[in-house]
């Protein structure tokens, strides 16, 4: 079509999609590059989608319930509010683009703390709004003055943070809440492996707006199940923007059976966790220099065995490590992390890979 880029809109000019970590085809992976639990969801919620199936698969004739208002009783359940705090998303992605189409636009601009989630400038960026940036400090200090200047009418606020995993206390985000004037977006993709979740606050301020998912915590990434928590008026606002069906069947019966099993969830969240603290253990060994991860991951600055770091030495490792068949993230585009790699906690199993590996290629040449 030769005038597609005349009637293409023009926010999405110089747009480049956002490019998710590597989902490769064929067996025998290690995959450490997309924050995935290394654990299957409950059992309980393979028996809700195979009920919910039915035998000939009837159920899928009919729509599914628009407000998925089941699963957001369960989702009100976990987190002691009520289903007029929550809004269902199709994984917490579908969550932050809402919030950026409802509270973002032209005059209107955004504000994220940086470094954090890659994919809220490619969001800003559709929606036509500017997303301004407040860098952190060296050791991940909040310029809180700066925010409390801020004219931004909305901030993502990813705690704990990706991609560095650092985790900041109630105290810092309750600051956060006063400070900053317009509604504090807190992104807790992270949380289940953190020690709190700022649902707590959702009944104290106004202008909080906490999301989750199912993705990482629960095992259930390939469902795409997500929330927000918040006050009512935020929520029916977000509703206004809402794909009417945005959660198919499937996943609402078993985002419900997810959610309903919290000690399943406990378990494995401890188990993740008990292995983060021995992986980054192994890096303290190797001296290699990482912000304590309060996350599924930890995004390390690896050295050779010369003792250097850098780019080059990431770079060279991530490649090391994917002819062994073990993926890792490398975000070889953003400079503040391209010295480091993020690796995702997996089972006891993955990690042994992971060790000896780097044992290898720190023992070559
Ligand atoms: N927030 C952060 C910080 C993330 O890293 C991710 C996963 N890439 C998400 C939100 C979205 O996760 P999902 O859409 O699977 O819920």
């Amino acid at each position: 079509m030769k005038n597609l880029e005349k009637i293409t809109s023009k926010n999405l000019r110089g747009v480049s999609a956002y490019v998710p970590g590597e989902q490769p085809r064929g067996g025998g992976w290690v995959k450490l590059n997309t924050n995935e639990l290394p654990y299957a969801p409950s059992p309980k919620v393979a028996a809700a989608v195979l009920k919910e199936l039915g035998k000939r698969g009837e159920s899928l004739r009919l729509y599914p319930d628009p407000s998925s208002l089941d699963y957001r009783k369960g989702v009100a359940k976990y987190f002691k509010l009520r289903p007029e705090n929550v809004i269902a998303g199709n994984g917490s992605d579908d969550i932050l683009n809402l919030a950026f189409r409802a509270f973002s636009g032209a005059s209107l601009p955004a504000l994220a703390l940086e470094p954090s989630y890659s994919l809220y400038p490619v969001l800003a960026a559709i929606q036509g709004s500017k997303l301004l940036r407040i860098p952190f400090g060296k050791n991940m200090e909040i310029d809180m003055e700066a925010l409390g200047k801020s004219r931004a009418g909305i901030l993502f606020f990813t705690n704990p943070n990706a991609p560095t995993g650092v985790g900041f206390s109630e105290d810092v985000l309750e600051k956060i809440l006063k400070k900053f004037k317009g509604l504090v977006l807190v992104d807790e993709a992270y949380a289940p492996f953190a020690k709190y979740s700022a649902a707590k606050f959702v009944k104290k301020y106004d202008n909080i707006l906490v999301t989750g998912t199912l993705s990482k915590g629960w095992g259930m990434a390939g469902m795409r199940v997500g929330w927000g928590l918040a006050a009512p008026k935020v929520i029916e606002t977000l509703d206004k923007v809402r794909d009417s069906y945005n959660l198919d069947r499937l996943s609402q019966v078993a985002g419900l059976a997810a959610i309903s099993d919290a000690s399943y969830h406990k378990k494995v969240c401890g188990l993740v966790v008990a292995e983060r603290e021995k992986i980054q253990k192994f890096f303290d060994a190797l001296n290699w220099n990482y912000w304590k991860s309060l996350t599924n991951f930890v995004l390390v600055e690896p050295k050779n065995s010369e003792g250097k770091s850098g780019s080059d030495v990431a770079s060279e490792l991530f490649e090391f490590l994917k002819k062994n068949k073990i993926l890792v993230r490398y975000f070889a585009n953003d400079k503040s992390v391209n010295a480091r790699l993020r690796v995702t906690v997996g089972s006891p199993a993955q990690m042994n890979s992971f060790k000896k590996c780097v044992k290898n290629w720190l023992a070559k040449k």
